[in-house]
């Protein structure tokens, strides 16, 4: 059976978690394909709150095997403390398999996030400083260690010792900072880390091409969102890998026929973290509302999120840019906070022209301003609805807007933060 992808179609925290582990349950392989622990999903299951960084959401079923493929950049200590968590929460971890060839975020990666970050200084791009950049711009630079040279402690110490000259002249002559020590590092990664990644690294690659030949049931899970992916988002304000569909192939190692569903998490409203254009963002006290109705603050860092009105043009530039098949609509119960919505159709640029899809200039983007159409609200609760004819008319409406903007069906809308939480439409 072909592979399902599961991408956000916004700048992230669409709420894919939810999604991701609802389509889980019936998955035999759960594989993220790109990021690092930069990204987190919160998984609300009986009333018990996980929040996932690294570890795909399918380790909570114990019948799917939760794979970290290739494109994913790995801090192994994170990835024991995240499994460590789990289990102490009655959560097996034994099934997850590593691609040996992730790479692995090295503390140089950290200081140099942190030393990027500051010298950019009002420019800055607002990373989590967690590392995830450097370590793929080292993939790129071709000087990167993965995960399989854990495996090999001789291999491992040759490249760190390459590597580690030009770190520490950057970060002792550029910096000013100290230089790091290759014996301690390579003490750490070797002695201590090594032994408990181990047994899981494997080739994921073969693992997920023989279960699509058995014909098991494959969902790649894509991190941050189609406008942090570093070729199609909002540069420079974007993640270093590509969160869009088509990295999913790259990440995984699997080819594009071998997809044939690929579902956008749209949020009802949008919202994003740190700097960029953002042509839809609300004043203080409309954003005040969505904030503390949509707990809008990052899972990780806590980190206030700017929010804005669902924008029709950013979703149809991502079904493109996705292929997407169908949608899931997150999030719809925050919006029974206001009587009248409004959803953003096209976008007018400085001289009046008017813009259907992503204008491709950035500074245009920019100075665009939002076309609005004004929507009736339903000011009800919706916590409780579990089928499509229990929400209010002017929900569904919404619902269908998105729908026939898109132009791809909507299968599934959140009403609430529960496992239980959401209504299924018929496609
Ligand atoms: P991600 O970054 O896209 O993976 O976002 P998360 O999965 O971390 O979700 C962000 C937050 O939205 C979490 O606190 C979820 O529990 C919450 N959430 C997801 N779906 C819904 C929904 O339909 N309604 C409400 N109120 N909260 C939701």
């Amino acid at each position: 059976m072909p592979a399902t992808v599961l991408v956000g179609t916004q700048w992230g925290d669409e709420g894919k978690g939810r999604f991701t582990d609802l389509l889980a349950k019936e998955m035999d392989l759960v594989v993220r394909y790109q990021g690092g622990h930069n990204a987190g999903h919160t998984i609300v299951v009986e009333g018990q709150s996980f929040a996932l960084q690294l570890v795909p959401s399918g380790v909570l079923y114990p019948h799917t095997v939760p794979v970290i493929g290739n494109g994913v950049v790995v801090d192994p200590a994170v990835l024991l403390d995240e499994c460590a968590m789990l289990e102490r929460r009655g959560v097996d971890t034994s099934r997850l398999v590593v691609s040996g060839n992730a790479h692995l975020i090295m503390p140089y990666h950290y200081e140099l996030d942190l030393m990027t970050e500051r010298f950019l200084g009002h420019n800055k791009l607002g990373t989590t400083k967690r590392g995830i950049g450097p370590a793929y711009s080292d993939k790129a630079a071709r000087v990167g260690l993965r995960v399989q040279d854990l495996l090999d402690g001789k291999i491992f110490r040759q490249k760190l010792d390459v590597v580690l000259r030009e770190k520490n002249a950057l970060l002792s002559r550029v910096y000013n900072r100290l230089p790091l020590d290759g014996d301690e590092i390579a003490e750490r990664y070797l002695e201590e880390l090594a032994p408990r990644i181990a047994p899981m690294i494997g080739d994921t690659v073969g693992l997920i091409h023989a279960a699509l030949g058995r014909g098991e049931r494959i969902m790649l899970e894509g991190a941050q969102a189609t406008y942090l992916d570093v070729d199609h988002g909002t540069y420079p304000f974007v993640t270093s890998s590509n969160p869009v569909a088509g990295g999913a192939c790259v990440g995984s190692g699997i080819g594009p026929r071998d997809i044939d569903r690929v579902i956008g998490v749209v949020k009802a409203y949008v919202t994003r973290v740190g700097s960029g254009p953002f042509p839809t963002e609300v004043d203080r006290e409309t954003a005040d509302r969505l904030v503390d109705r949509g707990r809008e603050y990052g899972t990780n860092t806590g980190r206030r999120r700017r929010p804005g009105w669902l924008d029709l043009v950013m979703l149809r530039h991502a079904v493109r840019l996705n292929s997407l098949s169908d949608i899931a609509v997150t999030k719809l119960d925050v919006l029974s906070e206001f009587e009248r919505l409004k959803v953003c159709v096209a976008y007018e640029g400085p001289d009046g022209e008017r813009y259907e899809h992503m204008p491709y200039h950035q500074s245009i983007l920019h100075r665009v301003r939002p076309v609005y159409e004004e929507v009736a609200g339903w000011g009800e609760d919706l916590a409780s609805v579990t089928r499509v004819d229990q929400l209010p008319k002017a929900a569904r409406a919404y619902v269908e807007l998105i729908a026939e903007q898109a132009g791809v069906p909507v299968s599934f809308v959140g009403v609430g933060p529960g496992r239980e939480q959401y209504v299924t439409f018929a496609a």
